[in-house]
């Protein structure tokens, strides 16, 4: 599917160690359904989950291979809440908004850990928290703010602000300190996406592989097409994110994909070393570094970020760089796997939730979405099942469209990212 195929998804440490699949079809000839969802990764597998078991008839349609979007390649770090801290929502929507939508947030966590554990998904869960390295000593005066309001005002009692030596304590690396919140985690990404997929399909959801939607039509019914096929139903549900591209124009301009990348190394001699409690941890930069260890001991670190559309000619070796940034002492280790994905961010780092008539969205996690795409999911089901108050809550808060429309928001996006991480390296 056109730039993210150029990503190296095959040579992924998930793809070499992913659960069996059974693929499926792609679409040929017409259907009907009550349903269609557009997209196979957690947000579109979790809201035909969902729909089904409430007895709709759902067809996905998934135009690469389920898992094989952001939902089977990122970092696979379980990190509660939302991109936008518990402080800034206070200022910006009131301590009841705030309250309310964070709540629903915190929600994702228990849905994902629900769902393993109900369908008995293999995906290397491990609930040893996350931790937010402090980069620089002038990151601890937010953090102990959003730790009062998250303990206080959000009434969520699982983050400890951590001192420099506390933080040392967990990870081998130098922060000047750091939030540790007990509900975060990781897990294999693929393996759970894979196991959502399989849990879908034994729900009834019909699912059609390599069946790029190319085409929407939405008055009354909705009827989506595929080079060799076509749906209609009474509701879409449109699941792309970063990938969709161009089917709706209410979407299109207010996401951003961003290139990120990822390298895998060899099974560590000791990787407890490195992290000491098995806790998953990214830091407070702009351009945010984020790691953690595999089932089989190999650091799996996340850094850099790209916004031009071609990937560097060897990724391994680029993120090599910001590994022993952070790790000197692991310097010339071996890297057995690299690959990237692209993430989408909306201008307010909140997702961009809504509906077009009887076509329904989710995506722009900006970064956040291996937990937050399950309860997106999970609220656009309810919501074609009439019952939208939840999903509201993210629909009211629409992200503004990036400046310059689709043709400009590029470069002018590029200016400003690259301004920010420019800020990292002073
Ligand atoms: C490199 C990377 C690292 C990340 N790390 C983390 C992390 O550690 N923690 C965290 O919380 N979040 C992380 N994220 C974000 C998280 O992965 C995403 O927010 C989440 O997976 C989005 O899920 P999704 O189902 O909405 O989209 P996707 O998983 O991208 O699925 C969309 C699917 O839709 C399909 N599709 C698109 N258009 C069409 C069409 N027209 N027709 C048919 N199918 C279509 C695509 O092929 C794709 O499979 C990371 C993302 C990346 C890229």
């Amino acid at each position: 599917m056109g730039f993210n195929d150029t990503l190296a998804m095959p040579s992924s440490y998930y793809v070499a160690t992913a659960a069996p699949w059974i693929e499926c079809p792609a679409l040929v000839g017409e259907h009907r359904a009550d349903l269609v969802v557009v997209g196979g990764g957690c947000t579109g597998l979790s809201a035909a989950l969902y729909a089904a078991r409430q007895g709709l008839s759902v067809v996905l349609l998934e135009g690469g291979k389920i898992g094989w979007g952001a939902s089977g390649r990122n970092g696979g770090q379980i990190i509660p809440g939302l991109r936008k801290g518990a402080a800034d929502l206070v200022k910006t929507l009131g301590v009841e908004r705030a309250r309310a939508l964070l709540g629903l947030a915190f929600e994702a966590r228990d849905l994902v850990t629900g769902l393993i554990d109900q369908y008995d998904i293999d995906c290397d869960l491990k609930t040893t928290g996350h931790l937010l390295g402090a980069a620089k000593a002038r990151d601890m005066v937010w953090m102990e703010v959003e730790a009062e309001c998250l303990t206080t005002v959000m009434r969520y009692p699982y983050v400890d602000l951590l001192s420099a030596s506390q933080a040392r304590d967990q990870v081998d690396t130098p922060y000047a300190g750091g939030l540790l919140d007990r509900r975060g985690g990781h897990l294999h990404p693929l393996n759970y996406t894979l196991g959502l997929a399989a849990a879908a399909r034994a729900a009834g959801v019909v699912i059609y592989e390599r069946s790029l939607v190319v085409g929407l039509e939405n008055r009354g019914d909705v009827r989506v097409r595929t080079d060799q096929g076509e749906v209609s139903a009474d509701h879409a549900i449109l699941a792309g994110d970063a990938l969709l591209q161009g089917l709706c124009s209410r979407v299109n301009n207010r996401i951003m994909p961003v290139a990120n990348y990822l390298a895998a190394t060899e099974p560590l001699k000791d990787p407890s070393a490195l992290i000491v409690h098995d806790v998953a941890v990214s830091d407070s930069r702009f351009v945010v570094n984020y790691y953690r260890l595999s089932a089989d001991g190999r650091l799996i670190f996340g850094g850099g970020e790209r916004y031009t559309p071609d990937p560097p000619r060897d990724i391994a070796t680029f993120v090599r760089g910001h590994m022993e940034a952070v790790f000197p002492q692991i310097g010339g280790v071996p890297i057995a796997h690299a690959w990237g994905g692209l993430v989408s961010v909306t201008q307010t780092r909140l997702p961009h939730v809504g509906r077009q008539g009887e076509v329904l969205f989710a995506h722009g996690y900006s970064g956040l979405g291996v937990i937050l795409s399950t309860l997106a999911g999970k609220l656009l089901a309810e919501t074609v099942l009439g019952a939208t108050d939840r999903f509201d809550l993210f629909a009211e808060l629409e992200p503004p469209p990036f400046p310059g429309g689709v043709a400009l928001r590029g470069p002018l996006h590029v200016l400003g990212m690259l301004w920010y991480a420019l800020r990292d390296r002073l």
